[in-house]
């Protein structure tokens, strides 16, 4: 799949064009998968690809490809407004695993919710048609600085 023809594809069927700037932006987030990267982030990289682009012109880029659910906004803990690439069409968003000490976030492939989901459906009523995630905890490098085992 040429990933910037489906982003094309995408804006085009809401009416825009994939400018430079968005190509850029776009392509910033998908060298980064998994690194959940503010909009300052976004705008140093962005900037090496792009020196002339400014800062403002970055975040009304994000701003428009989340109002168009091509990127995904994630907030955690630290108050920042982090972005990866959208689910392209699938409800479905892998979870999040963040670690109180270090901050770090880690992606979970594996959907464990099944279970969960039946047994809301069936107690509660509540036909559930999406969850999203966050684990909270202790990853295993800092567990293994607190937990020296020499
Ligand atoms: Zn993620
Ligand atoms: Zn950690
Ligand atoms: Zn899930």
């Amino acid at each position: 799949m040429n990933i910037n023809n489906t982003f094309k594809d995408m804006l085009k069927e809401k009416g825009y064009k994939l400018t430079t700037q968005r190509r850029a932006v776009l392509d910033v987030l998908q060298n980064h998968i998994g690194d959940h990267l503010t909009t300052e982030e976004i705008y140093q990289y962005v900037k090496l690809q792009c020196p002339e682009i400014g800062l403002a012109t970055v975040y009304r880029t994000v701003q428009l490809l989340e109002e168009l659910k091509i990127i995904d906004r994630l907030t955690f803990d630290d108050g920042c407004n982090r972005y990866e690439l959208g689910t392209f069409g699938e409800d479905h968003h892998h979870h999040h695993l963040i670690c109180d000490f270090c901050g770090q976030i880690f992606e979970v492939e594996e959907d464990l919710m099944d279970a969960i989901e039946i047994q809301v459906e069936k107690k509660y009523k509540f036909q559930v048609t999406n969850h999203k995630v966050k684990f909270y905890g202790i990853c295993h490098q800092c567990h293994a600085k607190k937990h020296p085992t020499s």
